[in-house]
C-alpha cells in the first residue's frame, strides 16, 4: 500500500487534471470549483483508508472517533471500503448513519427521553424537494468529485500492489 504521503502527493497531483477535465467537459467553473474540492476532501479525508488508523483517520481530528466502528466492521482495503462504487457510497451512507444517531443522542441527552425528530427530517427533506436545478447540478458535481477521488485512491493502492507484485516476481 503506498503511505499517506504518497496518497496524498496522488491527490495533489491530480487534482489540476481532474479540474481541467470537468472545465473541459461542462465548461461550468463553480461546478469545477466544487468538484476539485470534494476531489481533494475524498483524497485527503474521505478515501477508503478510513479503514484503519491512517493519516485520512487523523485529520478527522476529535470528530475520527466517528470512524472507529466502521474500522470494526470494515476490513482493511475491503471492497466494502476500496469499492470503486461501493466505497465512496457506504461512506456516504456511515456518515449519514452517524449524524442520525449523534441526533437522536443529542434529543435523548437535553429532552431526558427519545424521540425521533421528524420535524427535522420533514425539513430535510423539504429542503430537497425545493432545491433547484443548479443546486443539483451542484450536489452532482461535488458527488461525482467524492467518487473520482476515491477511485483514485484505490487504483493508486492496486496500481501499487501490482508493481510490487512484478518486483517480487522477478
Ligand atoms: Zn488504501
Amino acid at each position: 500500500m503506498p503511505n499517506g504521503h504518497t496518497h496524498d502527493a496522488v491527490t495533489w497531483f491530480l487534482v489540476t487534471p481532474v479540474a481541467l477535465a470537468s472545465w473541459g467537459v461542462t465548461q461550468d467553473v463553480a461546478g469545477t470549483a466544487v468538484l476539485a474540492g470534494a476531489f481533494a476532501f475524498a483524497g485527503l479525508m474521505f478515501s477508503g483508508d478510513l479503514d484503519l488508523p491512517s493519516a485520512q483517520y487523523r485529520r478527522w481530528g476529535r470528530l475520527r472517533w466517528i470512524w472507529k466502528p466502521y474500522q470494526w466492521v470494515v476490513p482493511h482495503r475491503s471492497v466494502m471500503s476500496h469499492g470503486i462504487l461501493l466505497g465512496p457510497l457506504g461512506r456516504l451512507f456511515y456518515l449519514t448513519l452517524v449524524a442520525v444517531v449523534l441526533a437522536l443522542l443529542g434529543i435523548r441527552a437535553f429532552s431526558g427521553h427519545w424521540q425521533i425528530p421528524w420535524t427535522a427530517f420533514g425539513a430535510a427533506v423539504d429542503l430537497a424537494a425545493h432545491l433547484d436545478d443548479r443546486a443539483w447540478v451542484l450536489v452532482a458535481f461535488g458527488l461525482v468529485g467524492l467518487w473520482v477521488g476515491g477511485a483514485s485512491h484505490s487504483l493508486a493502492d492496486w496500481g501499487w500492489s501490482g508493481v510490487k507484485r512484478r518486483a517480487r516476481g522477478r
